[in-house]
């Protein structure tokens, strides 16, 4: 087990200090296993919580962030620019949504969100609305930790009750229930409608996760929400801000999950797979309306700058990771982890634990009735030969998208019976 070090001082994410959840020791990580440092070989099911989608220790990663350190790891981005952030700019452009023409790289999943919503509102102030300050988003939702992402989470599993009015307030009405492969219902727009109608004068921006709802609930929605949703926002003078730092590189089977439906927004937030898991790092993507109203007015400038803003070392791991990723035929590769999630998650649907089973791209979910206990199912799965990290009513995984079929198999088999166990 861990040492006492790590149990008396360090904090994990969402744990107590006094009464921690137990941790183990990675030694380190190969392809598509975490070794413990006791030798236990796990089988990665979570990317690191969705980034690493091309394993561990890759290297031709490792080889681009090695190369760049010999350049240099860092240099401020006020008053200079370099070779990485250029050529990642030009490739992200690429692939990103055609109305997308400035990038904005920040630091984190949840400075990329908080810069997407000042970006929001400044471009509302900068052209003469500077009533427009509110946000409005749909129930389920995760955007992230910080001040402003958190205050778009779903205000139930979020932590809105925790903060009480410290948080801002913002709209929500409730996530779409058409599923992503069912049929569309139209009630489900409605009180989008109706808040929009209402509220107009005072919404800068719509922000929503395209398609697929992550760390709020893993709910895959019907694309045909985000085109009336679109629709509305435009009608009504309201920015789109797509949180795509989950969906992205290919993780629901289209590169980025806009794509399901067919209609861009205004501003798209990236980040976690974007460095293949090597670092933390994220962009901020707009469109020329946006920047352009934001620069063309005073005071003249987007009031962000981060220190370590289009940091060399992370974009040179981006743009080989991403390079990687388009050359590496993710998705076949993504098609095949689909299909065999379908196939072998199937039969948990009989289990009497299970309320349901959802499959979207290389994202499997199998969701039970009671929520679970961390703890114990973390030492089942490892027990097991797995890395797998439920929480709440969820057990899923996302494993990278080099996983074979055999390991895969190990893994929805390991998922199956554990919840068979439940
Ligand atoms: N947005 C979404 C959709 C996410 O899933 C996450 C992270 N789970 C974030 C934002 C926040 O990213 P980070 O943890 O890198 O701050």
């Amino acid at each position: 087990m861990v040492e006492d070090f790590d149990r008396n001082h360090l904090w994990h994410p969402y744990t107590s200090t006094s009464n921690p959840l137990p941790v183990y020791k990675a030694d380190h990580a190969e392809g598509c296993e975490i070794v413990l440092e006791d030798g236990r070989r796990l089988i990665d099911g979570m990317s690191s919580w969705w980034c690493a989608i091309h394993g561990y220790n890759h290297p031709v990663l490792n080889e681009a962030a090695v190369a760049q350190i010999r350049r240099m790891s860092h240099v401020m981005f006020g008053g200079l620019t370099h070779e990485p952030a250029v050529s990642l700019g030009k490739l992200l452009l690429r692939i990103a949504p055609p109305s997308m023409s400035k990038i904005f790289y920040a630091d984190s999943g949840s400075v990329a969100v908080e810069v997407a919503m000042k970006m929001a509102v400044q471009y509302n102030f900068a052209t003469g609305h500077p009533r427009k300050t509110d946000f409005v988003t749909i129930r389920r939702g995760y955007h992230g930790d910080t001040w402003n992402a958190m205050s778009v989470c779903d205000p139930v599993t979020g932590m809105h009750s925790l903060f009480g009015s410290a948080l801002p307030v913002r709209r929500f009405v409730p996530s779409p229930s058409s599923r992503f492969d069912g049929e569309w219902n139209d009630e489900d727009i409605r009180p989008l409608e109706d808040m929009v109608r209402q509220h107009h004068d005072t919404l800068a921006a719509l922000i929503l996760e395209p398609v697929v709802q992550g760390a709020g609930g893993m709910w895959f929605y019907h694309p045909e929400y985000l085109r009336k949703a679109v629709a509305l926002c435009r009608e009504y003078g309201i920015l789109v801000i797509f949180d795509e730092i989950a969906t992205g590189f290919g993780r629901t089977g289209r590169l980025f999950a806009w794509e399901h439906a067919g209609v861009e927004p205004d501003i798209m937030c990236i980040g976690k797979a974007l460095t293949g898991g090597y670092m933390t790092f994220s962009a901020v993507l707009a469109s020329d309306k946006v920047a352009d109203g934001i620069s063309c007015n005073p005071p003249y400038a987007f009031m962000h700058g981060p220190t370590f803003m289009g940091n060399p070392l992370a974009c040179a791991v981006a743009k080989a990771s991403t390079e990687l990723l388009l050359a590496s035929g993710w998705k076949e590769k993504v098609r095949a982890i689909e299909a065999q999630l379908r196939e072998e998650l199937q039969p948990a649907v009989s289990l009497p634990a299970v309320s349901d089973v959802r499959v979207l791209g290389s994202i499997g979910v199998i969701e039970v009735k009671k929520p679970v206990d961390m703890g114990y199912m973390q030492r089942r799965f490892v027990e097991e030969g797995v890395w797998v990290r439920p929480f709440g009513r969820l057990v899923y995984v996302m494993p990278p998208y080099i996983i074979s079929p055999e390991q895969l198999g190990r893994l929805t088999h390991a998922l199956v019976k554990i919840t068979g166990e439940l």
